[in-house]
């Protein structure tokens, strides 16, 4: 087990300083423009492919690292930067995780490549878990997946909503009810090879913040694919599935709703992007509050907006801290005896929106036009209470763990 400390080594500071470098120079002159078109930033996502930061072994090397600090940091960096362009680089990440999570070795080496591209020609891949009927309720998903033995393909209809990439990736991977006795353990995730008839966009979403990241529904009619598809394999669906029946029959364990269950260990990568965006606000107002004058003097003589400011950067510290210490125990298998995951991701996207509320405040006029990039990171910061498990859902989760009472 890696020494706990407080410090960066140096080789994680130098990948630090890469970040920013890349988020101050790249990403942040370009927020405000792919804010307005609300489009996938290609040339951005190119830029990052060119230079290394859009490739599986970039987030391979951050995840190993043996601290746990990998991930959260460069999220921390690339959200510090950008939202919207951010969520656009590291999105395809939600889908090769679930292929790495569940996929075979053949399937890895198969598709994480093409949900990638390369830098002369980048792509990028989208995960559909929520529907319309089923965002927190995971265990009320209706797309269905059949087997059609004869030959040995997988015949899939569905509509998934929000999907991030939705539409646009070269692959899709889908998760479909395969056996619908069994809620959520009767799931299983399918890769959608590129070009796949009867995939299509639906409607794609004009949002709040976020915009340059694509959000659109997938429509899923009479899709084929081959038996090689299923995440995982056939015989291992098939296990899986049985050990739920037997389980299911004993009257044993509730079925749980998958969003409560979704890894733990994946939400502290949220809590560090609502991080990158609080720190990012803040350090506007800062600035700003220590050149505005009003009065003959910097705003910031006045304790009303001191004191906003030291509650801004102390409420972040903790943030960060908290989503350190899940990276850690996530890293080295500690349990999350008081899910401690999600008690990261709640506090810091709480802070997130708080803090980019307090830096309109602060910047007065200013604050709430166009022209100070605060007004869009608040609108930005929202999502972090939303996705991955809304904060309800995190509370849920938490208060659940604390009691083992099935708290509604
Ligand atoms: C921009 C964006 C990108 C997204 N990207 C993806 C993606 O790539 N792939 C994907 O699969 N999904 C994605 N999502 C979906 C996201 O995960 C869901 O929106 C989220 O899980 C909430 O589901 P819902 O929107 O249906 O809200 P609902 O579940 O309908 O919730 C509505 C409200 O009710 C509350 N609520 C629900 N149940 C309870 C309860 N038991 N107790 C207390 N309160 C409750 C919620 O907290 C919320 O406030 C994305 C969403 C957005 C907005």
């Amino acid at each position: 087990m890696a020494e706990f400390t407080m410090e960066l080594n140096d080789e994680q500071k130098e990948v630090r300083d890469w970040l920013h470098g890349f988020a101050a120079d790249v990403i942040r002159p370009a927020a405000a423009e792919w804010d307005e078109r609300e489009e996938t930033p290609w040339p951005v996502i190119q830029e990052a492919a060119k230079v290394g930061i859009y490739s599986l072994d970039f987030y391979a090397q951050q995840y190993f690292d043996a601290s746990g600090l990998g991930i959260p940091m460069a999220m921390e960096e690339l959200f510090w930067g950008d939202a919207g362009i951010a969520l656009s680089i590291v999105g395809t990440g939600l889908a090769a995780v679930g292929v790495l999570a569940n996929g075979t070795e053949e399937q890895i080496g198969t598709w994480i490549p093409q949900m990638y591209g390369d830098a002369n020609d980048v792509k990028v891949a989208a995960f559909c878990s929520s529907e319309p009927d089923a965002g927190s309720d995971v265990a009320s998903m209706r797309t269905r997946a059949v087997y059609d033995e004869a030959k040995d393909e997988w015949v899939i209809n569905g509509t998934k909503t929000w999907a991030t990439n939705g539409g646009i990736a070269n692959v899709h991977v889908v998760v479909a009810v395969v056996d619908p006795e069994l809620g959520s353990k009767g799931h299983a995730s399918f890769i959608i090879p590129p070009n796949t008839p009867g995939l299509s966009q639906g409607q794609k979403f004009k949002k709040h913040g976020i915009r340059a990241s694509h959000t659109a529904e997938v429509i899923l009619d009479q899709v084929r694919v081959p038996g090689s598809c299923l995440l995982g394999g056939k015989e291992k669906l098939d296990e899986r599935l049985a050990r739920a029946r037997e389980k299911a029959k004993k009257g044993g364990e509730r079925v749980k709703n998958a969003a409560m269950a979704t890894f733990e260990a994946s939400r502290p990568a949220v809590g560090a992007m609502a991080v990158g965006t609080a720190r990012a606000a803040y350090e506007v107002a800062l600035e700003y509050a220590q050149t505005r004058e009003q009065f003959g003097r910097p705003i910031i003589d006045n304790q009303g907006v001191a004191f906003q400011l030291a509650d801004m950067r102390t409420q972040i510290d903790a943030a960060r801290l908290l989503v350190w210490r899940a990276s850690w125990m996530a890293i080295n298998g500690k349990p999350f005896t008081a899910a401690e995951g999600s008690m990261s991701k709640l506090f810091a996207s709480e802070t997130a929106k708080k803090v980019t509320g307090q830096a309109i405040q602060i910047l007065g006029g200013n604050g709430y036009t166009r022209e100070y990039p605060v007004e869009r990171m608040h609108r930005d910061a929202a999502i972090y209470t939303i996705f991955e498990g809304t904060s309800e859902i995190q509370r849920l989760v938490i208060a659940r763990t604390l009691s083992g009472m099935p708290i509604r």
